[in-house]
């Protein structure tokens, strides 16, 4: 995909990386917004760490130009880079204690009094009362906060994180998600972060790009790529689409399709361009945004809402929800999850339903993608 070059904090133009004949990453484009937290988001494998690399310094383009503000550093050595890095181990000195872990990148540059700036770091990650103590002596969250106090006391222009949470434990990663994000606001500066947990992209940045076998597949804010993905590939990775195969049988406005003998309805931006009539359209919708009634009340659903019929293969109680595997029109398999307000005791395995929703919340797909 292409983006504007002009204005951002990072701008890869052209970037490529090839290994003999495998191409880890295809010519980007890619703008990242100043002062954004930015999520490099895709499966292991898919060159998301090849491309925060190629920022650093530490791995060199097969072809393009990265710039970081108006300079182009494609040449430059990483030291020489307005950049810091974060990595998933640490990398903290074990023979050194909080504070002169910090204060290393200080002392190496000769800064002679580094006490006022090492305690603004301590008190920025809020480890003021562990400064003394030796990294072996702190928990994975603390010494994952060291690292990044360690990274932003040289004033970087830009902070790279390798995958930073990755070695922390789920109730602690989300924590740290939380904490990350409150720092990156309380600092300002652009933050790119890879990961491959599409709960942490979306918990914590501005602007996500969801990468696949090395090209960004879409870029965008977190609610727009979940509302609104372009492809299948976005659809399914960020979280569970229901995704039906439909036949268009009008274009305006709205399109309208159908499937299965139900008729569906979506805004015709959110469609793929271009849609004709006769052609095939994938309709996706999420599965909270669907109702889900028992087919003796389908006369009392509302005129105007998509609708498909059902029958209904599977339920899981899950507490606050309860997700309902559906058989849907050609046997497509649906999922449904319906708030635990008011249960409808006849939603049983075999019941017969009537899907329905908000045609507002439909998003269309090129058909002739590859459905995951
Ligand atoms: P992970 O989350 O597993 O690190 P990733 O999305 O960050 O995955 P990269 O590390 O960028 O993926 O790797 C992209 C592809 O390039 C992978 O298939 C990897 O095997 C390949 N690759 C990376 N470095 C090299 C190398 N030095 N030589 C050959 N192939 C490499």
């Amino acid at each position: 995909m292409t983006d504007t070059p002009t204005g951002g904090d990072v701008r890869l133009t052209g970037i490529s990386k090839t290994y003999g004949s495998f191409t880890a990453v295809h010519p980007l484009d890619l703008t990242v917004p100043e002062g954004s937290f930015f999520a490099l988001l895709g499966a292991s494998g898919c060159g998301k760490t090849t491309t925060l690399r190629m920022i650093a310094g530490l791995e060199e383009p097969t072809t393009g130009t990265v710039l970081l503000g108006d300079r182009d550093v494609t040449d430059l050595p990483p030291h020489k880079r307005p950049v810091n890095t974060v990595f998933q181990s640490y990398a903290l000195f074990p023979h050194l204690d909080v504070h002169e872990n910090i204060a290393f990148g200080l002392r190496r540059r000769g800064v002679r009094s580094v006490r006022r700036q090492v305690d603004e770091m301590l008190e920025l990650v809020q480890l003021g009362d562990k400064a003394r103590h030796r990294p072996h002596q702190l928990s994975g969250g603390q010494q994952q906060r060291v690292a990044v106090a360690r990274a932003l006391i040289n004033h970087p222009r830009v902070l790279l994180l390798d995958e930073p949470l990755g070695a922390l434990d789920l109730k602690l990663r989300r924590r740290m998600q939380l904490e990350l994000k409150r720092i990156q606001t309380e600092v300002g500066i652009t933050f790119v972060h890879v990961t491959h947990d599409q709960e942490e992209a979306m918990t914590m940045a501005d602007t996500v790009a969801v990468m696949n076998a090395g090209r960004v597949e879409q870029m965008g804010a977190p609610a727009e790529l979940y509302d609104n993905p372009r492809t299948t590939f976005v659809a399914n990775f960020l979280g569970t689409s229901n995704l039906i195969e439909a036949e268009v049988v009008e274009v305006g406005a709205d399109v309208v399709a159908t499937a299965g003998g139900g008729t569906l309805r979506l805004p015709a931006d959110r469609c793929p361009a271009p849609v004709r009539a006769g052609g095939r359209l994938l309709v996706g919708i999420r599965p909270e945004k669907i109702t889900l009634a028992h087919a003796d009340d389908a006369d009392a659903i509302p005129s105007g809402r998509n609708r498909t019929a059902g029958r209904i293969a599977d339920t899981s109680f899950i507490g606050v929800s309860t997700q309902y595997a559906v058989d849907g029109p050609a046997g497509t398999g649906l999922q449904v999850y319906e708030q635990n307000i008011e249960r409808d005791p006849r939603l049983v395995p075999g019941a017969e339903v009537v899907l329905h929703w908000n045609p507002a919340h439909t998003f269309g797909l090129d058909a002739a993608q590859d459905v995951e």
